[in-house]
């Protein structure tokens, strides 16, 4: 999990029945926290295309080549990354999932590579997981160990049949 410093306060901005938008108050950052406790593999709650793009941005999940979406419940955007997720995008059934066990309070976040193929705008992480990549610049650039390790979407898995003998 992402190591959340201990000076940090958390304003919370909007509750639902099943997650929460809060608000770093030092850093300005939103974050979604779960409401309620969830098991492993359990559906948080299903989730819909608000809007369709034929490129990335900063909000959108990929779920084809040149298909992004953007989330509803429109909440989901501020699910943040993390090296060591607790929740997955199942972009095929449109599922929001819980991948471990979630108490009440726990920041839901996700592993962008689990949708993102080539991201267009690569960022440096500083989850604190133990595994950090440091780097996240999408499924294409992970090792074979990496792809076996985390949940990818059938859009990653499919990409991987295509590519892995290329890019190996
Ligand atoms: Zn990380």
């Amino acid at each position: 999990m992402r190591s959340v410093p201990a000076t940090s306060t958390f304003k919370k901005l909007q509750a639902f029945p099943v997650a929460e938008v809060w608000q770093n108050t030092q850093t300005g950052e939103h974050s979604l926290h779960a409401a309620q406790s969830f098991t492993p593999n359990q559906v948080i709650c299903s989730f819909a295309a608000a809007t369709t793009l034929s490129h990335p941005t900063y909000l959108t999940v990929q779920t084809a080549l040149d298909t992004h979406i953007t989330l509803r419940p429109f909440y989901l955007q501020y699910v943040n990354h993390s090296c060591a997720p607790n929740v997955f995008f199942d972009t095929a059934r449109r599922e929001f999932i819980a991948l471990s066990a979630i108490r009440p309070g726990d920041e839901l976040v996700f592993f962008y590579p689990s949708t993102e193929w080539d991201m267009q705008q690569p960022f440096n992480c500083h989850c604190a997981a133990r595994n950090c990549l440091k780097v996240i610049k999408g499924a294409a650039h992970l090792s074979p160990a990496q792809w076996k390790k985390y949940r990818l979407s059938n859009f990653i898995l499919e990409q991987l049949k295509l590519h892995v003998s290329k890019i190996s």
